[in-house]
């Protein structure tokens, strides 16, 4: 790994990229698998580079959503095993969630490093290796294990692929996708779409179970069901408009005279950031309206 001095301004982003790297030495990252992460960073390059308050809302439904799932599995691809191995087997130890490797670029040996690494990173089963072709797919990614994928009811997809995801979501199976592209297939196909990056979303997520773990079912429920994904995709796409409009008025000089926006808008995200503090202090009186 190159050394990248601590102080740099594009530390996280630098360090990313040599995680990505290094999961292609070690033969669990495709080599697409880095176009994949340049895409990525462009998006978290608009987005701001933090995660933004409808993104964190998203992350509560998605935990609340595995607590609440029979059959939560969380599939892991070469850039996830990349970045965040750890925290994947954490998150699904949390959630009794099984982990199941699926890649687009299938490879046995492939699916095999990133197996070894989840395990070496504390996992006890991973799924992955005795996948069959039963989903309605033309690429690799339709071998899925029967126990696991196959049957789950909830499926946490950080880095999707827009077609799989179609499939499951067509499969009747609740999709949690993490992606910072909100245009893309996956963030539109997704049930629950996580605008943010995964690095930053799942140790959010880790932090939030403790919470949820004491909620009555029904209080899980009420926050599911009110929940619309929509908003938060909105959101994202908004965030980037004001983002850029920032940048340009910064390039064109041109003073931002009047901060304060139309009291509409101050009333409608003060709601949202109502709604997201709700979900975060458990409120069993969600109402999204
Ligand atoms: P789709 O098929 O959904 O339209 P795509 O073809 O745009 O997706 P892929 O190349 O399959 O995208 O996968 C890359 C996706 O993963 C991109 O949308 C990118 O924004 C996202 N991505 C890459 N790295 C990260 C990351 N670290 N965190 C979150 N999202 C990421």
């Amino acid at each position: 790994m190159t050394e990248i001095p601590k102080n740099h301004p594009r530390y996280e982003s630098l360090m990313t990229r040599e995680q990505i790297s290094a999961g292609v030495d070690k033969g669990m990252t495709s080599r697409q698998g880095l176009l994949a992460q340049g895409r990525g960073e462009a998006f978290d390059y608009l987005i701001g580079e933090k995660t933004i308050e409808s993104a964190e809302y998203a992350e509560a439904v998605a935990v609340a959503l595995l607590m609440l799932a029979k059959k939560p599995v969380i599939s892991v691809n070469g850039n996830a095993a990349a970045l965040a191995p750890n925290d994947l087997v954490t998150l699904a130890k949390l959630t009794g969630a099984v982990l199941e490797v699926n890649l687009f670029h299938r490879t046995e040996e492939r699916v095999k490093k990133i197996i070894e690494e989840l395990k070496a990173n504390g996992a006890d089963i991973v799924l992955g290796q005795n996948a069959e072709p039963l989903l309605p797919l033309e690429h690799e990614r339709a071998k899925v294990e029967r126990e696991g994928i196959y049957e789950a009811d909830v499926i946490f997809v950080p880095l999707e692929d827009g077609d799989r995801c179609k499939v499951l979501a067509d499969m009747n199976k609740l999709v949690i996708a993490v992606d910072l592209n909100p245009l893309s297939r996956t963030a539109q196909t997704a049930h629950v779409s996580i605008v943010d990056n995964l690095k930053r979303a799942l140790p959010k997520m880790i932090e939030m179970v403790p919470d949820f773990k004491n909620m009555t079912e029904e209080d899980l429920w009420e926050i599911v069901e009110s929940y619309d994904n929509k908003i938060v995709l909105v959101d994202a796409i908004e965030t980037i408009k004001e983002n850029l409009t920032k940048k340009q008025n910064e390039v064109l000089g041109i003073e931002e005279k009047d901060n304060t926006p139309d009291p509409e808008t101050v009333k409608k995200m003060k709601r949202k950031a109502e709604v997201a503090r709700r979900v975060m202090m458990r409120g069993s009186d969600l109402i999204m309206e």
